[in-house]
């Protein structure tokens, strides 16, 4: 049995209205597990070892449950269209690169070493098409100490011929493969990704249904995102009622399936009551919503609905890894919202942020985001002592400057599952 605990300014989130706050604090690790925080360590503790972070935040590691690791050599590039033409223009001409192996490598290793020193922990992410890539990403990112979900990304209609499924039978075997070369993985696991319903025949997502039945793999894919987008899939799936229906009718789209859907920007009230429905999760990626003009999802909606909620970067419509930048920019959107589009949706505040980014997108893993107890361990610490200020800060209001200068090299150690990823 393996037992510790870290010292620090401890924060996290309980429920999403109050961000709990402890100063001078331990929390304790035993077997991979949270043992709880404690002011003073009780008896049965006293003598484990203890890594000593006073005066250090000491947070749940960040949750990120949207992004396209083959982007990440174009982010911060490209911000000049919607969607279906930065796609066209951009994004699919990059991942075709990926079936260079060479250029995968140098890629990836770029992409894993940035995302190990981040604050997140755990992240749902797509790959490409290429079968061999996406099994390598993952060992790197396994290697890295990470946890979280990467998906064979399938695409085989209205995509180019030279990023495009050769056919549905190859698309078959080639995820097979996959899900074979990724099985003894521990903490890195597959998940289904059809990229989007403009992309999928319906051929293709009954074979991915099959697939999802006999592996029980989750789901992930992309949802009301662009009014364009919306209108394409009502063109294209004339025999639904609203986007969300083209998954759901191939059983991919919650329920039995644990399924994230990116966006749901633009989602009708039948679309958002099968959401809350079936438990899907939105990922919210705020920053990848203004960049590519799709527009501001109503998140304060979802939340008094009770939609399962977490925060997405969307590397690289969003063009940092940070998801503490998520935080902030979900707070700005939601205000420009308020203002301009309906003042009856309330903004977010920075408690609500704050799990949206832990504990909320951490769910999707089960217990992951937060300090309780029986939570998986997943801890970051963060020097923000030399951020220079004239002015003495409260334990909250060091955490909330922290989410809106979310500067990576202030972040001094991190633990993911129990296991330290790096830090003294
Ligand atoms: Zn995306």
């Amino acid at each position: 049995m393996e037992i510790y605990a870290i010292k620090g300014d401890i924060c996290y989130s309980k429920d999403i209205h109050k961000i709990v706050v402890s100063k001078d604090s331990y929390v304790v690790c035993k077997d991979g597990l949270c043992a709880g925080v404690y002011k003073i360590l009780p008896k049965c503790y006293e003598m484990v070892p203890c890594y000593d972070y006073s005066g250090k935040l000491v947070i749940p590691g960040l949750v990120d449950i949207h992004m396209h690791a083959p982007q990440y050599t174009f982010r911060g590039l490209g911000m000049d269209m919607e969607l279906i033409d930065w796609l066209n223009t951009h994004t699919f001409v990059e991942e075709a690169k990926y079936e260079d192996e060479e250029y995968s490598n140098k890629a990836y290793d770029i992409f894993v070493e940035d995302l190990k020193y981040s604050a997140t922990t755990r992240a749902c992410i797509f790959g490409t098409i290429h079968h061999k890539a996406t099994s390598e990403l993952m060992k790197k990112l396994e290697n890295a100490g990470m946890c979280g979900y990467v998906g064979k990304v399938n695409m085989d209609r209205n995509s180019p011929e030279y990023l495009c499924e050769k056919s549905v039978n190859q698309a078959v075997e080639d995820t097979k493969k996959w899900i074979e070369e990724v099985k003894d993985l521990k903490n890195i696991k597959p998940i289904l990704t059809p990229r989007f319903i403009p992309t999928c025949s319906d051929k293709l997502m009954e074979s991915l249904s099959e697939i999802q039945k006999e592996n029980k793999l989750p789901v992930q894919s992309h949802l009301s995102e662009n009014i364009g987008e919306i209108e394409w899939v009502k063109d294209l799936c004339p025999d639904t009622n609203f986007y969300g229906e083209a998954y759901y009718k191939y059983n991919m789209f919650g329920g039995d399936c644990p399924t994230i859907m990116a966006h749901c920007v633009h989602s009708n009230d039948d679309e958002i009551e099968l959401m809350k429905k079936q438990n899907v999760f939105v990922a919210h990626c705020p920053e990848s919503n203004t960049n590519l003009s799709s527009g501001i999802a109503p998140i304060r909606t979802y939340i008094e609905k009770g939609l399962k909620i977490g925060l997405g970067s969307d590397i690289a419509a969003g063009s940092t890894l940070s998801i503490f930048n998520a935080m902030a920019m979900a707070i700005q959107c939601s205000k420009l919202r308020w203002r301009l589009v309906d003042q009856s949706l309330l903004p977010l505040n920075i408690d609500e942020a704050f799990y949206l980014g832990t504990k909320g997108g951490g769910e999707f893993f089960g217990k992951v985001g937060s300090f309780e107890e029986g939570y998986e361990f997943d801890a970051v610490v963060i020097d923000d002592t030399s951020i220079k200020s004239a002015r003495e800060l409260e334990l909250k209001e060091r955490l909330e400057r922290y989410i809106y200068l979310a500067q990576d090299q202030y972040i001094i150690a991190k633990f993911v599952a129990g296991n330290k990823v790096f830090g003294k």
